[in-house]
């Protein structure tokens, strides 16, 4: 394998990125200056120097802190758990501002075929409300924030179950309201959206 089809099986392993487009990345970077394709290889580079991932929430931040400046926070609600997909969906929960608590990662979503969810940080999750039970006694709700799709749908379900499992029956599990669109990305909702979203959970 030369240099080009290396880089291409490569770019292949994005999502939603097929042969052509992995192809097509490549051939603009052999017509990029040399300038571009080193800037390209230090941004990657730099992504395992200076990014770390939260030990509380999973979610990646930049910075020397052990926790996330969200985790970390005094300001936030302690009594509120969100419960998010990926990072993007994250991003977008904290940019619609309507959103004062905490947070943890899943990792994606269940895959229906295999139903299988070793991918998915389920069992970190219940050590984590377990944890933030003992240390705030006042976590008092864990909102299940996944796309609204099939694989959303069936994630929260499971997790739900999980959690409920815990028989911690202070804790009330609660999903977004249908203020998204079925299929929706929560990652693309605009701030109203995400905020009505998150009024009319249950
Ligand atoms: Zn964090």
């Amino acid at each position: 394998m030369d240099a080009i089809e290396r880089l291409a099986s490569l770019f292949e392993h994005f999502p939603g990125i097929g042969p052509r487009q992995a192809e097509r990345f490549v051939q603009f970077l052999l017509r990029s200056s040399p300038g571009v394709r080193r800037e390209l290889a230090e941004s990657v580079q730099a992504l395992a120097r200076d990014i770390r991932q939260c030990s509380e929430c999973m979610r990646f931040y930049s910075g020397e802190s052990k926790t996330c400046g969200i985790c970390a926070s005094a300001s936030r609600d302690k009594s509120l758990l969100a419960v998010v997909a990926s990072d993007a969906d994250l991003a977008a929960l904290e940019k619609s501002g309507t959103y004062r608590g905490g947070y943890f990662v899943l990792g994606g979503t269940l895959d229906l075929a295999s139903e299988k969810t070793d991918r998915l940080r389920v069992k970190q999750l219940l050590t984590h409300i377990n944890d933030l039970r003992s240390r705030y006694t006042d976590l008092k709700e864990v909102i299940l924030a996944f796309p609204a799709n099939p694989e959303g749908d069936a994630t929260a379900a499971k997790v739900r179950e999980e959690i409920l499992d815990l028989r911690n029956p202070n804790i009330k599990v609660t999903t977004l309201g249908r203020g998204l669109s079925t299929g929706s990305e929560l990652e693309y909702a605009d701030p109203e959206t995400i905020k009505s979203a998150l009024e009319g959970r249950r």
